[in-house]
């Protein structure tokens, strides 16, 4: 029996009427680039968010690019972010002209250290950029904190947190704008590409919406040098069908985590942590082994979906070797780097495939201590 990290045949399944309505409904409408379905799914997602504003885009990667030019980030910037995050993160910081600084992680969320944050800053630096990863909140008060002293913005990369609660408020809406991913594998996602900028601020989300669109808001108005990255009207209306749902599904990950808890405590292994201040949403079950690429092998050789986010710390990836950091750079980082392993977590996955994972898991264990 194979189990997929994540299962979208399945939740498809379980809302199959409703999804097809929707797609048929803007087959009917003939209207494919934006209009009211992704208007409709902007406001609903703004209220999910607790936030006034919600700019939809073509993906996660738009929405950090086009929030970080509307923020006036360029050439001769700096960007306070992590490289423990997905090489989108960087890209759109390095796409303004802008260099990424790389500050090290909190070893127990896998997110910023805020001590980390203030040595990092220099006359240059306009945005501090924190990472919501796999889906548990980075710590936001110190970090608004240090943004607040020296005059800097924060924006949220909350691809991966959808729902996700720091201190009882939801990501996205505690810096001056945050990100989104509706990448399908995503908590939230679309069957196709797709992405948001959520904000309180009505000026930033104008520039948002001008740059998406040829740098104005009606057609042939060229106000600003913008880009394409307008969402689809397939996905808005997918992506409106389905925000009802996130709430449900984030609750059943969060079981299934429970669950992992209670089954893989004991064994030597280190599994995710929930910090006080946090409401996670488990976009992936993490847990930590020094055996890690054995136990991948194994359970990839069981059908057993692992995958590990990331095998190499970006900072020391190809792609980043111009921004000159180097093997010891980030110690956390590259430490759990070497050490993390995702376990398939969905919304349907199911007790006994929760119970056929830890079991391949403890098998594994056992061998290796034999
Ligand atoms: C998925 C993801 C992105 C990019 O989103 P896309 O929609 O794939 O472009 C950016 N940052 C993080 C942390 C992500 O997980």
């Amino acid at each position: 029996m194979k189990i997929p990290l994540a299962d979208l045949k399945a939740q498809y399944e379980s809302i199959k009427p409703e999804i097809d309505a929707a797609i048929q409904r803007v087959l009917e409408s003939s209207q494919f680039i934006l209009g009211k379905e992704v208007e409709a799914f902007e406001e609903a997602f703004a209220h999910y968010c607790s936030v006034k504003h919600c700019v939809a885009v073509n993906s996660g990667t738009s929405a950090l690019h086009l929030a970080l030019l509307a923020l006036g980030v360029g050439p001769g910037d700096e960007v306070v972010t992590v490289s423990q995050t997905f090489i989108a993160t960087l890209e759109a910081i390095i796409w303004t002209g802008a260099k990424p600084v790389l500050v090290d992680i909190d070893e127990k969320t896998f997110t910023m250290d805020p001590a980390k944050v203030e040595s990092a800053l220099t006359k240059k630096t306009k945005v501090i950029l924190p990472v919501h990863l796999y889906g548990h909140p980075a710590d936001m008060d110190p970090i608004l904190q240090i943004a607040k002293k020296k005059n800097l913005f924060v924006l949220e990369d909350a691809c991966q947190a959808h729902g996700a609660l720091y201190k009882g408020k939801r990501v996205g809406s505690l810096g001056i704008a945050g990100c989104f991913s509706f990448y399908p594998g995503k908590n939230l996602g679309a069957y196709g590409e797709g992405g948001a900028v959520v904000t309180n601020d009505l000026e930033l989300a104008t520039r948002i919406r001008k740059l998406r669109n040829h740098g104005g808001t009606k057609k042939y108005s060229h106000e600003i040098i913008g880009t394409n990255g307008r969402m689809e009207a397939i996905q808005g209306a997918i992506l409106r069908t389905k925000l009802p749902y996130l709430d449900g599904w984030n609750e059943k990950r969060r079981q299934h985590a429970r669950k992992y808890d209670s089954l893989l405590q004991g064994l030597g292994l280190i599994l995710p942590r929930e910090a006080q201040y946090a409401k996670s949403v488990f976009h992936v079950y993490v847990i930590r082994t020094p055996d890690r690429d054995k136990l991948h092998a194994r359970l990839n050789e069981q059908g057993i979906g692992s995958v590990i986010h990331y095998p190499k710390a970006n900072h020391l990836v190809d792609a980043c070797k111009s921004l000159g950091y180097r093997e010891g750079s980030l110690p956390v980082t590259e430490k759990i780097s070497k050490e993390v392993i995702s376990l398939p977590i969905y919304p349907e996955l199911t007790q006994e495939q929760i119970q056929t994972v830890t079991e391949a898991i403890k098998t594994f264990l056992l061998i290796k201590k034999r």
